[in-house]
């Protein structure tokens, strides 16, 4: 009796592997925190298969580009000048040092 069927058969995919390069293409890609092949949309904070494929079709996905910031619209830093009031804290401090003379 043979029965050396060979039914599960190598069916991993070993293109599926992340690759860093994807980086360069997709800004908002990086390789997934849990150590995994898996990769990681920062925008939409969900996983994406390891495949160059999967990643492209979520980047068109409605999902991501709701995410997406639009890239006419630079963004604008408003500057927020702080108020200076330091002076009258120091004033304070010196009075109170004056009291312990004993020596
Ligand atoms: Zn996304």
């Amino acid at each position: 009796m043979a029965t050396s069927s060979k039914k599960w058969k190598a069916s991993y995919d070993s293109n599926s592997k992340y690759n860093s390069n994807w980086e360069k293409t997709y800004s908002w890609l990086k390789r997934s925190s849990d150590g995994s092949e898996a990769a990681y949309c920062k925008l939409c904070r969900c996983t994406v298969a390891p495949r160059i494929t999967s990643i492209s079709n979520h980047e068109k996905s409605e999902k991501h580009r709701m995410k997406t910031p639009s890239k006419s619209q630079s963004q604008l830093i408003t500057t927020i000048t702080p108020r200076q009031s330091n002076d009258k804290v120091k004033a304070a401090e010196l009075q109170l040092a004056v009291s312990n003379t004993h020596n």
